[in-house]
C-alpha cells in the first residue's frame, strides 16, 4: 500500500518539504549571487553516495551551487582537516557537510569540530549546539528542525502537548527535546536504559521515535489519536522501514508519518534551508 499521504492521517514528508523548498527558491530568486554548499564524502560508503546526490539534486532544484569533494577512504585524519580549513577560508563557501559516518581510523566528533561554527549548516559543532542549549540564534540540526516544521505545517498544537521522545542521540534525539520544549511541550526522553518504555508512550499527545530498531514502537504503545513522528530508518530485507509499525500504529494514531516519505525528505529542505541562512549571514 502507498504511503505518499494517500490515508487522511499520514503526513506526507514529501509535499510539506517540496512546498519548503518552493520557498526557499522564491527567497534565493531575489536575491543577488547563489549560495555555495561544500559537501565532503569521505570513502565509497553506498549509502552516503545516495544521501550527497539527493541534496545535489536538491540543491540543485532552488537555485543553490553544490560541490562534492570525494575523498579517498584511506585518508588521513590530518588531511581531512587540512580540506576543511581549506574550505572554511574560501569566501566563496556559505555552507560545509561533511557526511556522516566518516571511516573509522578517523575520529568524528574531533573532525565536525574543525567546521567553522559560521559554516557548519548541519549544527553539529559545539558552539552550535551551545547556542540553541543556551537559546541563542544558531544553526538547528536539519532532522529535528525538520521534525518541528512537520508538526507545526501540520497544525499539531506542541503548547502544553505531552511529547515522548525515544533516543537522545546528539544528531536527534537530544535537539529535537530542547526544540519541543521550546514549543512549551512537556518532554519526557527514553533511551536505551529505560524502564517500561510502552507505558510511558502511552501517556504521549506526540510520540518521536528516534532509535534505529525496526517496529519497536507497537500498537500497544501508543494512545489512541496520538501524533507518531517516525525518524527511523532501518533495512529489513532489503528494504527501508522506521522504528514504528506502521500498518498498526496508523489504525490509533491521529497523525503518523510513513517512512520512506515522512521525516527523510524535511531532513535535506532544512540543509537548504540553513545554507541560506548561511549566506544571508555572510553578505550582511
Ligand atoms: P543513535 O545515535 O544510534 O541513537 C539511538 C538512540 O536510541 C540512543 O539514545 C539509544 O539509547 C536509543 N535506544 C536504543 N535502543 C533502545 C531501546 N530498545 N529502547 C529505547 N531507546 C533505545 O541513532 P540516531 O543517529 O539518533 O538515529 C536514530 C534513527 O534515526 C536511525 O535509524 C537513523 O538512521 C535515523 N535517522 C534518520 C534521519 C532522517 O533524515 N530520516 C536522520 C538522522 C537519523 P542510549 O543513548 O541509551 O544508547
Amino acid at each position: 500500500m502507498s504511503q505518499s499521504g494517500t490515508d487522511p492521517n499520514i503526513i506526507d514528508g514529501k509535499k510539506i518539504a517540496s512546498e519548503i523548498r518552493g520557498e526557499i527558491k522564491a527567497e534565493l530568486s531575489k536575491i543577488n549571487g547563489r549560495p555555495f554548499l561544500a559537501t565532503i564524502l569521505v570513502g565509497d560508503d553506498p549509502a552516503s553516495q545516495v544521501y550527497v546526490s539527493y541534496k545535489e539534486k536538491a540543491c540543485n532544484e532552488v537555485g543553490m551551487d553544490n560541490e562534492i569533494f570525494r575523498l579517498d577512504k584511506n585518508i588521513s585524519g590530518e588531511k581531512l582537516i587540512e580540506k576543511i580549513i581549506e574550505l572554511n577560508k574560501d569566501h566563496k563557501v556559505n555552507g560545509i557537510l561533511l557526511q556522516l559516518p566518516l571511516p573509522d581510523h578517523i575520529n568524528e566528533k574531533e573532525t565536525l569540530l574543525k567546521i567553522s561554527p559560521d559554516k557548519d549548516v548541519d549544527g553539529l559543532h559545539y558552539l552550535n549546539v551551545g547556542k540553541l542549549h543556551a537559546g541563542f540564534d544558531g544553526y538547528i540540526p536539519c532532522t529535528p528542525n525538520g521534525i518541528i516544521s512537520l508538526l507545526k505545517r501540520s497544525n499539531v498544537e506542541l503548547e502544553g502537548a505531552d511529547v515522548v521522545v525515544i533516543g537522545r542521540s546528539n544528531l536527534v534525539g537530544k535537539p529535537v527535546a530542547r526544540l519541543l520544549e521550546m514549543e512549551n511541550a512537556t518532554v519526557t526522553v527514553c533511551h536505551s536504559r529505560t524502564r517500561n518504555l510502552g507505558e510511558i508512550t502511552k501517556r504521549a499527545d506526540i510520540i518521536v521515535a528516534a532509535v534505529g530498531r525496526a517496529g519497536i514502537i507497537k500498537k500497544d504503545m501508543v494512545k489512541k489519536g496520538a501524533v507518531v513522528i517516525d525518524v527511523g530508518t532501518n533495512r529489513v530485507d532489503g528494504k527501508l522501514v522506521g522504528d514504528v509499525d506502521f500498518e498498526n500504529v496508523k489504525e490509533v494514531a491521529r497523525l503518523i508519518t510513513p517512512v520512506p516519505g515522512g521525516v527523510g525528505p524535511m531532513t535535506i529542505t532544512m540543509l537548504l534551508w540553513n545554507t541560506m541562512k548561511a549566506f544571508n549571514l555572510q553578505k550582511s
